[in-house]
């Protein structure tokens, strides 16, 4: 799958947002967030400039897009899935967007970003109800057990990951084993959990014009 491989920092200035794209990285006085947070470009301190609605939807569209990992054409296929699910549609894409295996992994703390979950999945480092899965955009279910196989629990980097999840606290829908590498969905993921600074109606204006 085609994903964006530029500057993810230059991401969090445009969007005035940290979205925790580079793992460790984000969490560190190195965030360029941190250090500039004005967007990129000439004309990147003037924040200030009235704005259109259209470029408010269009710009809160790109923000989860790119907090996802997505690229349009993948990001429109969950909308148009959300849309024709039950429910309401802006909550639904969401939804849909944690159930990915990817980000489960994310986190659950395994990986320090979705970007390195995606790279774990595919090089076949997990399971899931103890059989092989490959597929980052798996949706996961509730009751559905993801664990690190046994020849990839001495990795350094896996262990400092959970670690540093741990100490940040986990969603209340994931149980971590971290003893044993497991992972347990306990139930699907609602809203009022998803706690990034997110207004998916804008979304679905956007997407119903
Ligand atoms: Fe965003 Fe992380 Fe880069 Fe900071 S370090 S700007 S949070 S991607």
């Amino acid at each position: 799958m085609a994903r964006y491989t530029g500057a993810s920092c230059r991401l969090c200035r445009r969007e005035n947002l940290k979205m925790f794209l580079k793992g460790d990285r984000c969490y560190s006085d190195k965030c360029a967030f941190e250090r500039r947070s004005f967007a990129p470009g000439q004309h990147g301190q003037n924040r200030f400039r009235k704005v259109s609605d259209y470029a408010v939807q269009l710009r809160e569209k790109q923000k989860v897009k790119q907090m996802y990992g997505m690229l349009e054409a993948q990001f429109r296929r969950y909308f148009e899935r959300a849309e024709r699910a039950k429910g309401v549609t802006g909550e639904t894409l969401l939804i849909m967007l944690e159930r990915r295996l990817d980000n489960v992994l994310y986190r659950s703390g395994f990986a320090s970003s979705r970007d390195q979950a995606r790279q774990m999945v595919r090089h076949n480092l997990f399971t899931l109800n103890g059989k092989k899965v490959n597929i980052p955009s798996h949706q996961v279910n509730a009751g559905d057990i993801i664990a690190l196989k046994e020849k990839y629990q001495k990795s350094e980097q896996v262990i400092d990951n959970l670690e540093g999840a741990v100490r940040r606290g986990l969603p209340s829908w994931l149980e971590l084993d971290q003893a044993k590498f497991h992972c347990a969905v306990k139930a699907l993921p609602n809203r009022e959990e998803i706690t990034m600074p997110i207004q998916e109606q804008l979304i679905v204006e956007l997407y119903s014009k």
